[in-house]
C-alpha cells in the first residue's frame, strides 16, 4: 500500500514550476515557453530499478546510477520524463527543428489564420560572409556599413512580401477581386517569418535534440532556442543536466584510429604521431578537439 502511495505522488520540482507560463524571449520575435512537464530525476532512477524491485537509494547512488545510464546510454530511463514547450520561432528555424522526428507537434495554421508581421532580421553581429572552410556555416565580420546595406535588403524584402501577402488576402491592388485563400496568399512569404508551435517530447529525444542543437555546428538561429532549453533542463533534472554536459554535450566519442593516434601521442609525446593513423578532416577535428596545435611538437 505504501509503495503505491508513493508512485501514485507526482513527482513536481519548484525550479520548474517557477518557470511555467513564462515566455522567455529568443531572437527579435521569437520566444520559448515551457507548457507541462512531467517527471524528474527521481522518476528516470525509479525506472532504471524497477526491473530489480529494489527502494529507494541514497542521493548519492541516485546520482551515480544517472551518470552510469548517460555514459552507457542505457536510455529508456530519459524516456520515463517528459517535456512541452511552446515556441515562436522563424520558418527556416522550424525547417530545421522538424527534423527531429521523435516528437509530437502542433503546429500554428496559416491556412485557417493570418500571420502576422513579423520575420527575423538578424542582429548587424550576426551577419556574416559565407565561410570559406565551412559549407554549411559563416565566418569573419562586414564593416557596419555593409552590414546596414544587408540588413536593408532583408529588411526591404520581408516588408514587401508581407504588403503583397495582405493584397492578396484583400483582393488584388484594388481590392476588387474576393480576397485569395490563406492558404495560397501565405505562398510568397519569406522562411524568415515566424510560426509557432507546441512541441511535446521524452526526455531521451529532449537531449538528442540538444546534443546537436545545442552544439556549435549547429546554426546560431536554432542554437539559442536549444540554449533556452538546456536552462530548462537544468532546472528540471539538475542531476541529468550535469551528466549530460559531462559525457554528452561536452564530450567527446573517439573512433579507433583517432584513439590509437591519441594512444601515440601520449607515447611518443609528440603531436606529429597522429598523423600515423589519421590524417585529412578527421586529423583536423582531432586536432582540434585535443588542442593538440597547442602542445609543442617532440616534447
Ligand atoms: C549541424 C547539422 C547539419 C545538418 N545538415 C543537414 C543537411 O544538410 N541536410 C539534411 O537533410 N539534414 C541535415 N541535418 C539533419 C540531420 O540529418 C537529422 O535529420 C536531424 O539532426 C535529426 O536527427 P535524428 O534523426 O537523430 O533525430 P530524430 O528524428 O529525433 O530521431 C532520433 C532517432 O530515432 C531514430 N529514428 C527516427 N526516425 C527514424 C526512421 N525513420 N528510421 C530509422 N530510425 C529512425 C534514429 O535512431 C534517430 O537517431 C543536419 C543536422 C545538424 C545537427
Amino acid at each position: 500500500m505504501d509503495q503505491i502511495d508513493e508512485q501514485a505522488a507526482r513527482p513536481s520540482v519548484p525550479e520548474m514550476d517557477a518557470l511555467l507560463g513564462k515566455p522567455f524571449p529568443v531572437l527579435d520575435h521569437g520566444f520559448v515557453r515551457l507548457v507541462d512537464y512531467m517527471g524528474d530525476d527521481s522518476s528516470i532512477v525509479q525506472a532504471a530499478r524497477v526491473s530489480y524491485g529494489k527502494g529507494t537509494k541514497t542521493a548519492r547512488e541516485d546520482e551515480a546510477l544517472i551518470k552510469y545510464l548517460m555514459r552507457h546510454r542505457h536510455t529508456t530511463p530519459f524516456e520515463m520524463c517528459e517535456f512541452k514547450v511552446h515556441v515562436k520561432l522563424p520558418i527556416f528555424v522550424a525547417r530545421q527543428w522538424v527534423r527531429h522526428r521523435t516528437a509530437s507537434i502542433n503546429e500554428y495554421s496559416a491556412r485557417y489564420s493570418i500571420l502576422d508581421s513579423e520575420f527575423y532580421l538578424p542582429q548587424p553581429e550576426q551577419l556574416q560572409p559565407q565561410s570559406k572552410q565551412n559549407r554549411q556555416g559563416r565566418a569573419g565580420a562586414y564593416t557596419p556599413v555593409q552590414a546596414v546595406d544587408l540588413l536593408d535588403i532583408l529588411k526591404g524584402e520581408g516588408a514587401r512580401s508581407y504588403q503583397a501577402y495582405e493584397a492578396l488576402l484583400a483582393g488584388g491592388t484594388d481590392g476588387s477581386a474576393p480576397g485569395l485563400a490563406r492558404e495560397l496568399a501565405r505562398i510568397g512569404l519569406g522562411v524568415n517569418f515566424y510560426t509557432q508551435w507546441y512541441w511535446k517530447t521524452n526526455l531521451h529525444n529532449l537531449l538528442n535534440f540538444l546534443s546537436l542543437r545545442a552544439d556549435p555546428h549547429a546554426q546560431w538561429e536554432i542554437r539559442v532556442y536549444a540554449q533556452v532549453m538546456l536552462d530548462m533542463l537544468k532546472a528540471w533534472v539538475p542531476i541529468t543536466h550535469a551528466a549530460f554536459l559531462e559525457y554528452r554535450l561536452e564530450g567527446a566519442n573517439l573512433s579507433r584510429s583517432a584513439l590509437n593516434a591519441v594512444r601515440a601521442v601520449i607515447a611518443s609525446g609528440d603531436p606529429g604521431s597522429a598523423q600515423e593513423y589519421l590524417q585529412g578532416r578527421e586529423l583536423a577535428e582531432l586536432i582540434t578537439l585535443l588542442k593538440l596545435d597547442q602542445l609543442s611538437s617532440g616534447t
